[in-house]
């Protein structure tokens, strides 16, 4: 699944295009399945220019001038082409100079007008041990579970909470309320860490879960992975997951190198 890296490398390659470019139609394509807003809400962005591509959490957001905002998320498998056509495209944008398309195999992404309520990001510089301390304070979700709430804290998915909680020596399955301070510090440092890698990498290209950026190109930060989908860790230990489910699936960790 895409996580915060994946599109923020998505947007750095789709910005110098797609700045001050104007909106001339976005539209579903058919068969016509996909969660958006109505063709009317989507008409309001025609013959508008794009002020500026942003991002927030996994979001990626095109805004408009004077009208507003025109939001994608995507989803498990989704993906943004630009100027190229792919297999199973479920939306496509229209500029005087581009084509942008999302292809989404499993149509979990969608088109949004507006952000839902986001919780602070990792590489967000008022990001600290502090602000996380708070976050966790009492919770007894497992932390990972709590790391991959997008209200809590924005961006990080399965693979970037698995390797963060890695990197910080903490397993997945424990409750957030009970980290300690020191353990709190070192988390709050691997998320920002993690990302931060990611997105120099220029993304995580995984066996089953292929993110390729808007021109095709695979990121180089699924090589750097040292937990996620992996038996044995880059620490040479066989790795364990977790028998409860955590947010859904097993978490995997090191039995080893996380207490
Ligand atoms: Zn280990």
């Amino acid at each position: 699944m895409p996580e915060l890296p994946e599109i923020e490398v998505s947007r750095l390659v789709l910005a110098p295009g797609l700045e001050g470019d104007t909106l001339l139609s976005c539209r579903v394509l058919p068969p016509g399945f996909y969660r958006n807003p109505s063709a009317r809400e989507l008409k309001r962005r025609a013959g508008r220019a794009i002020r500026r591509l942003s991002r927030r959490g996994k979001y990626l957001v095109i805004e408009m001038e004077g009208s507003p905002p025109l939001i994608l998320h995507l989803g498990m498998s989704g993906r943004i082409l630009l100027d190229g056509h792919g297999s199973h495209e479920r939306f496509e944008i229209r500029t005087a100079r581009h084509r942008v398309s999302i292809c989404d195999p499993r149509r979990f992404g969608r088109v949004l007008s507006r952000l839902p309520k986001l919780g602070i990001e990792p590489i967000d510089p008022g990001f600290s041990a502090r602000t996380l301390g708070n976050i966790l304070r009492g919770r007894k979700a497992p932390v990972k579970a709590l790391l991959m709430d997008q209200r809590l804290v924005a961006g990080l998915g399965n693979i970037y909470a698995t390797e963060a909680l890695f990197e910080a020596g903490i397993r997945p399955g424990r409750a957030g309320g009970r980290l300690s301070s020191k353990e709190i510090a070192r988390l709050a440092l691997s998320c920002a860490r993690v990302l931060r890698r990611a997105i120099r990498l220029g993304g995580s290209t995984l066996v089953d879960e292929a993110f390729l950026d808007p021109l095709g190109r695979p990121g180089r930060a699924g090589g750097a992975v040292a937990v996620y989908g992996r038996a044995i860790g880059r620490c040479g230990h066989p790795l364990r997951l977790t028998r409860r489910l955590i947010a859904g699936r097993r978490a995997t960790y090191c039995p080893a190198c996380q207490r």
